[in-house]
């Protein structure tokens, strides 16, 4: 099967042609400057192909992008006909959306509906799936929202302490973000413990950093919120903050509250923290060890506030069997774990120095001894999107 997976962004557009049994990528790549110029960035095995072409708009894109898949030369199909099925990520679902669907006219209206809740995504992976729509009429489309997953939580862990009318008129509460990716880490980690019913707490740390409450394979709780903007600290995202912090620097400083927001969302995290030194990881670690006092006190705020939310889902759950550390952080610094996982001595916490000096692979970091398991499960959100969409389509036959 031959699953197209398409990410659709205001400007780019990224896509992955993949078996969702095997999870093998025959191809892919990046539109981006659509509605500027255009540029399709093409690969297949270690071959890139760059070329600039026309993208007044998503459909151009996607024209191209099925252009170069079918490419005598540089494609991996024959004819579209190959593609089975496409899979779309979408940010939000709102309260609209509980799980991945198949896209039809009622979909694409509830997707609308969810654009005040995502009024950056949302019409970008509209535009998306109109595009797809337009040049590939009878190929099945599905929807897969990064909201989902978390769907599952209930009213305490979702509703917010304000009056009630903001919920019931503006659908205000805690969505949740990362779902396909939270999705996935907590199926496969079901796999590798071998069991169904556990408590576990994932930790994706990457630039955007969230962490999720899973029970028995759902979501009870997450850190973010209804933006990704809550939870913990991240590159340059503030994370959770007192709300009166913006009504304080918009009296002082003249600012509007979209000036602030934008203070908080990307001139913020371990950016801030580290004096402007850097939102990568990977610079911190380096200015911690060259003896920057900002960039150590960046990881040690981050690690801190992780902990505290390791231990915060640990009571909501009342107990944990597994810990899982996933995304670019999660995966790669070992450095991070490790600060983290010093917090949860108490838990009976005990990772092997040795094993997490590993990068970016799949395996149990935790002792033999260790009360909790630890693991690093690198996430696949390309190949969730691939699996909902191939299970959705296959069922619909
Ligand atoms: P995004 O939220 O944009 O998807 P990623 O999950 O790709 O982010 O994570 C990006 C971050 O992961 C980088 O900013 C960097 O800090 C960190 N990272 C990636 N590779 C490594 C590594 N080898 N060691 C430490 N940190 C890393």
């Amino acid at each position: 099967m031959n699953i197209l997976i398409i990410n659709a962004g205001s400007s780019s557009l990224k896509y992955q042609l993949m078996d969702p049994d095997t999870g093998v990528v025959s191809a892919k790549g990046l539109c981006e400057r659509i509605g500027i110029d255009g540029r399709l960035n093409h690969k297949v095995g270690d071959n890139k192909i760059v070329k600039d072409i026309p993208m007044p708009t998503h459909s151009e894109a996607i024209a191209a992008t099925l252009a170069i898949l079918v490419d005598e030369v540089d494609g991996v199909i024959k004819s579209t006909d190959e593609i089975d099925a496409v899979g779309h990520r979408v940010l939000h679902g709102g309260m609209e959306f509980f799980d991945s669907c198949i896209i039809n006219d009622d979909v694409i209206t509830a997707i609308k509906k969810c654009i005040p809740l995502g009024p950056l995504h949302n019409p970008a992976n509209l535009m998306g799936i109109e595009a797809c729509q337009k040049v590939m009429p009878t190929t099945p489309q599905v929807a897969v929202f990064d909201t989902a997953f978390h769907m599952t939580m209930p009213p305490k862990a979702y509703r917010y302490a304000i009056p009630t009318e903001y919920y019931k008129n503006d659908s205000i509460r805690r969505y949740g973000f990362h779902g396909t990716s939270h999705k996935y880490v907590a199926r496969r980690t079901a796999e590798l413990v071998g069991k169904k019913e556990f408590k576990m707490v994932n930790c994706h740390l990457g630039n955007g950093s969230s962490m999720s409450a899973v029970k028995d394979g759902k979501c009870q709780d997450t850190t973010m919120g209804l933006t990704p903007l809550a939870g913990v600290p991240m590159g340059t995202r503030s994370g959770d903050i007192d709300a009166a912090v913006v009504q304080f620097l918009c009296n002082k400083y003249g600012y509007s509250v979209d000036e602030c927001l934008n203070i908080l969302n990307k001139k913020s995290g371990v950016l801030a923290l580290s004096e402007n030194l850097s939102s990568d990881f990977r610079d911190l670690e380096n200015g911690a060890s060259e003896g920057n006092e900002s960039a150590a006190l960046a990881r040690e705020k981050f690690c801190y506030e992780v902990a505290k939310y390791v231990g915060a889902y640990t009571a909501a759950m009342n107990g944990i069997d597994v810990l899982t550390f996933t995304a670019g952080v999660g995966e790669n610094d070992g450095g991070v774990r490790a600060g983290v996982c010093e917090y949860l001595g108490y838990l009976g916490v005990k990772i092997d120095p040795e094993l997490n000096k590993k990068r970016g692979t799949e395996l149990k970091i935790s002792t033999p001894d260790s009360k909790v398991e630890v693991w690093v499960v690198p996430t696949n959100e390309e190949l969730m999107i691939a699996q909902d969409t191939a299970e959705l389509v296959k069922a619909a036959k």
